[in-house]
């Protein structure tokens, strides 16, 4: 990729700092700063990649690990009455970091449909 490093990658970088909670060798998991439930986390892949849309085939096993991390995190966090994992895609998707982020929200009764 080129260009301006993402907020994300300054964070995988440690560059900015972040209230992580979860790293191994492929992804990276990290409280949300502007959090919309009292649990919201952000998973993301340590690979650049910039949203869902830019997925290969052979990002298939990263793709997989990055929603079992999801439901792992969810377990350890007690989400044990349920959760919503959001992946925004895109300018109408509602995206607004350009580095593929799996968003984990739980703790509060979510509503459906989002806006
Ligand atoms: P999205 O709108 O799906 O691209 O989500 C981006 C998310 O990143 C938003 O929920 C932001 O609150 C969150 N965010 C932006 N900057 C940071 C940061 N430095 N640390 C943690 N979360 C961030």
């Amino acid at each position: 990729m080129s260009g301006e490093k993402t907020i994300f990658k300054k964070i995988i970088d440690g560059e900015i700092p972040a209230d992580i909670i979860y790293e191994d060798d492929l992804c990276l998991a990290f409280n949300d700063v502007n959090p919309q439930a009292p649990v919201h986390v952000l998973v993301i892949p340590k690979q650049e990649i910039p949203s869902m849309a830019h997925l290969q085939d052979s990002d298939q096993a990263l793709a997989g690990h990055l929603l079992l991390t999801v439901g792992k995190l969810a377990k350890q966090l007690g989400l044990d009455s349920g959760y919503r994992t959001i992946v925004n895609t895109g300018k109408e998707g509602g995206q607004s970091v350009d580095h593929l982020h799996l968003h984990l929200l739980g703790g509060r009764s979510l509503h459906w449909p989002p806006g």
